[in-house]
Protein backbone atom coordinates (compact mmCIF):
# COMPACT_ATOMS: atom_id res chain seq x y z
CA UNK A 1 0.00 0.00 0.00
CA UNK A 2 1.64 3.15 -0.90
CA UNK A 3 1.28 6.73 -0.11
CA UNK A 4 -0.07 9.51 -1.40
CA UNK A 5 2.77 10.68 -3.80
CA UNK A 6 3.47 13.70 -6.16
CA UNK A 7 3.40 12.38 -9.58
CA UNK A 8 5.93 13.80 -11.96
CA UNK A 9 2.90 16.11 -13.40
CA UNK A 10 2.11 19.42 -13.22
CA UNK A 11 -1.04 21.44 -13.43
CA UNK A 12 -1.66 23.29 -17.03
CA UNK A 13 -3.51 25.97 -15.16
CA UNK A 14 -0.65 27.27 -12.34
CA UNK A 15 2.10 24.91 -12.86
CA UNK A 16 1.58 23.64 -9.52
CA UNK A 17 1.94 20.25 -8.99
CA UNK A 18 0.01 17.01 -9.00
CA UNK A 19 -1.00 14.92 -6.15
CA UNK A 20 -2.19 11.01 -6.99
CA UNK A 21 -0.63 7.81 -7.37
CA UNK A 22 0.40 5.88 -10.60
CA UNK A 23 -2.62 4.16 -11.17
CA UNK A 24 -4.92 7.04 -10.31
CA UNK A 25 -6.48 8.13 -13.34
CA UNK A 26 -7.09 11.57 -11.43
CA UNK A 27 -4.63 13.71 -9.92
CA UNK A 28 -5.51 16.91 -7.99
CA UNK A 29 -3.31 20.25 -7.93
CA UNK A 30 -2.51 21.11 -5.02
CA UNK A 31 -2.03 24.55 -5.17
CA UNK A 32 -5.45 25.28 -7.49
CA UNK A 33 -7.05 22.48 -6.46
CA UNK A 34 -8.60 21.18 -10.34
CA UNK A 35 -8.79 18.08 -11.01
CA UNK A 36 -7.19 15.61 -14.09
CA UNK A 37 -7.85 12.81 -16.09
CA UNK A 38 -4.30 11.77 -16.26
CA UNK A 39 -5.00 8.53 -17.68
CA UNK A 40 -5.18 9.78 -21.79
CA UNK A 41 -2.16 10.77 -23.81
CA UNK A 42 -2.28 14.12 -22.60
CA UNK A 43 -3.67 15.39 -19.24
CA UNK A 44 -7.43 16.89 -19.40
CA UNK A 45 -9.44 18.68 -16.96
CA UNK A 46 -12.01 16.69 -14.98
CA UNK A 47 -14.58 19.03 -13.07
CA UNK A 48 -14.31 17.82 -9.38
CA UNK A 49 -16.75 18.64 -6.42
CA UNK A 50 -17.10 17.10 -3.30
CA UNK A 51 -20.22 15.66 -1.91
CA UNK A 52 -20.94 16.32 1.94
CA UNK A 53 -21.37 18.74 4.25
CA UNK A 54 -17.99 18.07 6.70
CA UNK A 55 -15.05 20.18 5.94
CA UNK A 56 -13.71 17.59 8.92
CA UNK A 57 -14.25 14.36 7.46
CA UNK A 58 -11.81 11.73 7.34
CA UNK A 59 -11.96 10.40 3.40
CA UNK A 60 -13.69 11.41 0.38
CA UNK A 61 -13.94 8.30 -1.84
CA UNK A 62 -14.00 9.04 -5.78
CA UNK A 63 -17.44 8.33 -7.74
CA UNK A 64 -17.87 9.30 -11.19
CA UNK A 65 -20.96 11.66 -11.86
CA UNK A 66 -23.40 12.47 -14.58
CA UNK A 67 -26.25 13.99 -13.98
CA UNK A 68 -28.17 12.43 -11.10
CA UNK A 69 -26.31 8.74 -12.03
CA UNK A 70 -23.09 8.31 -9.77
CA UNK A 71 -20.99 5.57 -9.75
CA UNK A 72 -17.35 3.89 -7.64
CA UNK A 73 -14.52 5.18 -9.39
CA UNK A 74 -12.85 2.95 -7.21
CA UNK A 75 -12.97 -1.03 -7.05
CA UNK A 76 -15.09 -2.40 -4.83
CA UNK A 77 -16.83 -5.77 -3.96
CA UNK A 78 -20.42 -3.87 -4.19
CA UNK A 79 -20.32 -1.16 -7.00
CA UNK A 80 -23.72 -1.55 -7.63
CA UNK A 81 -25.04 -1.19 -4.12
CA UNK A 82 -22.65 2.04 -3.37
CA UNK A 83 -24.06 3.34 -6.90
CA UNK A 84 -27.49 2.99 -6.00
CA UNK A 85 -27.16 4.44 -2.65
CA UNK A 86 -24.89 7.25 -3.66
CA UNK A 87 -27.20 8.64 -6.85
CA UNK A 88 -30.15 8.09 -4.84
CA UNK A 89 -29.17 10.42 -1.74
CA UNK A 90 -26.44 13.01 -3.98
CA UNK A 91 -29.42 15.56 -4.83
CA UNK A 92 -29.83 15.74 -0.90
CA UNK A 93 -26.05 16.26 -0.43
CA UNK A 94 -24.24 19.86 -0.36
CA UNK A 95 -22.14 19.46 -3.54
CA UNK A 96 -18.99 22.34 -3.61
CA UNK A 97 -16.15 22.58 -5.08
CA UNK A 98 -12.94 20.72 -3.71
CA UNK A 99 -11.11 23.27 -1.56
CA UNK A 100 -8.34 20.41 -0.51
CA UNK A 101 -7.46 17.85 1.96
CA UNK A 102 -9.35 15.36 2.37
CA UNK A 103 -8.42 14.86 -1.81
CA UNK A 104 -10.61 12.04 -3.41
CA UNK A 105 -7.51 10.05 -4.17
CA UNK A 106 -8.38 6.32 -5.85
CA UNK A 107 -10.12 6.81 -8.80
CA UNK A 108 -8.13 3.63 -10.63
CA UNK A 109 -11.60 2.91 -12.81
CA UNK A 110 -12.09 4.46 -16.12
CA UNK A 111 -16.28 6.18 -15.80
CA UNK A 112 -16.99 3.96 -18.89
CA UNK A 113 -16.52 1.05 -16.72
CA UNK A 114 -20.03 0.68 -14.77
CA UNK A 115 -22.04 3.70 -16.55
CA UNK A 116 -24.21 1.56 -19.04
CA UNK A 117 -24.41 -1.14 -16.84
CA UNK A 118 -26.00 1.18 -13.99
CA UNK A 119 -28.89 1.87 -16.33
CA UNK A 120 -29.66 -1.83 -16.70
CA UNK A 121 -29.55 -2.07 -12.62
CA UNK A 122 -32.57 0.05 -12.71
CA UNK A 123 -30.82 3.31 -12.38
CA UNK A 124 -31.91 6.64 -14.61
CA UNK A 125 -29.94 7.65 -17.72
CA UNK A 126 -28.32 10.67 -16.67
CA UNK A 127 -29.40 13.76 -19.25
CA UNK A 128 -27.59 13.66 -22.36
CA UNK A 129 -25.10 15.93 -22.58
CA UNK A 130 -24.69 16.17 -18.99
CA UNK A 131 -20.98 16.45 -17.80
CA UNK A 132 -19.06 14.18 -16.26
CA UNK A 133 -17.31 15.25 -12.96
CA UNK A 134 -15.65 12.91 -10.28
CA UNK A 135 -17.23 13.71 -6.66
CA UNK A 136 -15.25 12.80 -3.56
CA UNK A 137 -18.35 11.41 -1.41
CA UNK A 138 -17.02 12.54 2.15
CA UNK A 139 -17.42 9.35 4.72
CA UNK A 140 -16.44 9.65 8.13
CA UNK A 141 -15.23 7.25 10.60
CA UNK A 142 -17.49 6.78 14.17
CA UNK A 143 -17.61 4.32 16.24
CA UNK A 144 -15.21 1.79 13.85
CA UNK A 145 -17.32 2.18 10.90
CA UNK A 146 -17.17 4.05 8.23
CA UNK A 147 -20.22 6.32 7.54
CA UNK A 148 -21.60 8.11 4.48
CA UNK A 149 -23.08 11.47 4.53
CA UNK A 150 -26.16 11.59 6.16
CA UNK A 151 -25.55 8.03 7.75
CA UNK A 152 -27.26 6.45 4.66
CA UNK A 153 -25.55 3.95 4.95
CA UNK A 154 -22.62 2.28 6.24
CA UNK A 155 -19.38 1.07 4.56
CA UNK A 156 -17.78 -2.50 4.88
CA UNK A 157 -13.96 -3.40 4.75
CA UNK A 158 -14.50 -4.71 1.09
CA UNK A 159 -16.54 -1.95 -0.14
CA UNK A 160 -13.54 0.06 -0.86
CA UNK A 161 -10.37 -3.03 -2.39
CA UNK A 162 -8.08 -0.96 -4.33
CA UNK A 163 -7.39 2.41 -4.42
CA UNK A 164 -8.58 4.73 -2.25
CA UNK A 165 -8.36 2.38 0.92
CA UNK A 166 -9.96 2.63 4.11
CA UNK A 167 -7.52 0.52 5.81
CA UNK A 168 -4.74 3.10 4.52
CA UNK A 169 -6.83 6.15 6.33
CA UNK A 170 -7.28 4.31 9.45
CA UNK A 171 -4.00 3.87 9.41
CA UNK A 172 -3.86 7.96 9.02
CA UNK A 173 -6.98 8.17 11.32
CA UNK A 174 -6.92 5.63 13.92
ZN1 LIG B 1 -3.09 24.28 -10.53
Amino acid sequence: MTAPRFVPLTCPSCSGNLLGRAQDRVAFCTSCARGYRVDGDAIAAVPVLVAGDARDADLALPFWRRGTLAWPAFTSARPLLLARVVSLHLGEWKLAPIEGAPWPLGARLAPETFEQALVFAGLDAPPAGAPLELVGVEVRHVDRRWHLPDDCAVLYPDDVLEGTSLLEAALVRP
